[in-house]
């Protein structure tokens, strides 16, 4: 396929045509989570974006190579004047546990939602406490190229002098006399020439249990200063994508940005690519405004702003209905009308096994290049499905005898649905996934029977089941802990 996808770049503030670097290879970096709490509808949405640009480039036969970290060490509570704890070290002081047992339980639990939700894993997930000594080395390097100060243990980057030589603020748009105008005076940030200054590496306070040492002392590295190190050490000095959340935007990708740049002399990224946040009411969703729902909520209704479950499909189908650089807000109604919608597709989907073809058929050929088009204009996820919503109406039309399509079209329909709705969207109809748990349930209930009826020693009927299982292709195995079953 000719290869016309363009890409909103934060960077620019347009629309460019995806160019890869070095095709047909494509790196791409994304921020993953700092795994202190429950994964939440944020998190699902930067990780659902995400899941899409790397099925669509997939899709297209790009070797993509998606790197997606796990913040463990060095995210402190006050993000962006960089002040109070580590976000890990205070959970794991509150609930009495080692930070790793933290970062462990949180990353499991991550995976798990991740899962759920039919996101594939990326090809490496790096933690920043597993690249500490590229992080010093990065750190050496801005402070050889005299962008760095260091101060009583720890090291700050120098944002005036760096702003001299470069630009500091290019991708959010923020002017470092306007910032200069607004310093502010932050207890706890003496030792830093500015107060927009960021830690490149923060000494340790006694207190502090990760730490590691450094040329500069005992301390941890400044939390903009792993996703630098880790994507220059797995996608090169120079890569494709890098992407995250809006709320990363600023202060933390700006200072990646400055970060290589002062390291490396050069800009790393070519397109930087940030999804929008879900909002409640209008409002962020987010744990540090506690108006947040988990994913595990969702799936299972148990919070008090829901009206019931929803599927981990209904979510992902949800997200999907906006684009991803639109703010998504949070409503039971929004999203029982998602899985209303979800249903339809798949339905229709379904409904294609079993209309009749006929000689003559309406023209359905065009909406392979209307959902591509979409596709190819930034990941347009929501066009793209209202084109598969109006090709769905008029496959019920035929259904209904209103209108008719040939054996060619039937197939051309059922591999644009399958190609769009399943490979590229990743969702799952998971009504077969119902199933396979019925057929659990219902089997042990069979085995139970089975066990009782032995037990009585009624013999007849405990075979009677064996034999009419049998013919369904399922074979009982007894052994000394009880019987199981498998399907032969
Ligand atoms: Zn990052």
């Amino acid at each position: 396929m000719q290869n016309k996808l363009q890409i909103y770049n934060t960077l620019s503030r347009k629309k460019e045509l995806f160019e890869p670097i070095d095709p047909p290879h494509v790196g791409m970096y994304v921020c993953g989570p700092t795994v202190y709490g429950d994964a939440h509808l944020g998190h699902a949405r930067a990780a659902i974006s995400f899941d899409i640009v790397f099925r669509y480039l997939l899709y297209l036969d790009y070797k993509v190579r998606y790197v997606r970290n796990i913040t463990d060490v060095g995210h402190l509570e006050n993000d962006t004047d960089e002040l109070g704890e580590d976000k890990i070290a205070k959970k794991a002081r509150l609930d009495q546990l080692e930070p790793m047992e933290v970062v462990q339980l949180f990353a499991n639990r991550y995976h798990k939602n991740m899962e759920q939700l039919n996101v594939l894993p990326p090809s490496i997930e790096p933690s920043a406490s597993g690249h500490i000594i590229e992080q010093i080395e990065y750190v050496k390097e801005i402070l050889e190229n005299g962008y760095g100060y260091e101060k009583e243990g720890s090291v700050y980057f120098d944002v005036v002098r760096y702003n001299e030589d470069y630009n500091y603020g290019k991708l959010s748009g923020r002017k470092v006399e306007d910032l200069l105008k607004n310093t502010r005076d932050l207890a706890g940030q003496e030792d830093k020439k500015n107060s927009f200054d960021f830690a490149l590496w923060k000494k340790a306070d006694p207190k502090h249990i990760m730490r590691w040492a450094s040329p500069w002392g005992e301390g941890y590295p400044g939390w903009h200063m792993e996703c630098s190190a880790m994507g220059a050490k797995y996608l090169g000095e120079q890569f494709d994508i890098h992407g995250g959340g809006l709320d990363l935007l600023f202060p933390h990708h700006e200072s990646e940005i400055a970060q290589v740049n002062a390291a490396k002399g050069h800009d790393a990224v070519k397109y930087w690519m940030h999804n929008n946040l879900i909002t409640v009411g209008g409002q962020k969703m987010g744990k540090s405004l506690n108006n947040f729902i988990t994913l595990d909520e969702f799936f299972s209704g148990n919070h008090e702003a829901l009206d019931r479950a929803y599927s981990p499909m209904t979510i992902r189908f949800f997200m999907l209905q906006a684009h991803y650089r639109s703010t998504l807000d949070f409503s039971n109604e929004a999203l029982q009308a998602a899985e209303k919608g979800m249903n339809k597709l798949f339905d229709t989907f379904k409904l294609l096994d079993h209309i009749k073809p006929t000689e003559s058929s309406v023209d359905i050929r065009k909406y392979h290049d209307l959902c591509f088009n979409a596709l190819n204009d930034d990941f347009n996820t929501p066009i793209a499905l209202a084109h598969l919503f109006d090709l769905s109406r008029i496959i019920n039309q035929v259904n209904d005898g209103k209108e008719s399509l040939s054996k060619d079209d039937i197939s051309f329909a059922k591999d644009l649905f399958e190609t769009v709705l399943f490979k590229i969207f990743g969702l799952l109809d998971e009504k077969g996934k119902d199933d396979s748990k019925l057929v659990e349930h219902l089997m042990e209930t069979m085995l139970t029977i089975r066990q009782q009826a032995k037990d009585n020693k009624d013999y007849a009927t405990s075979d009677k089941i064996r034999e009419e299982l049998e013919k369904l292709n399922i074979q009982i195995k007894d052994t000394k802990e009880g019987s199981n079953w498998s399907f032969k």
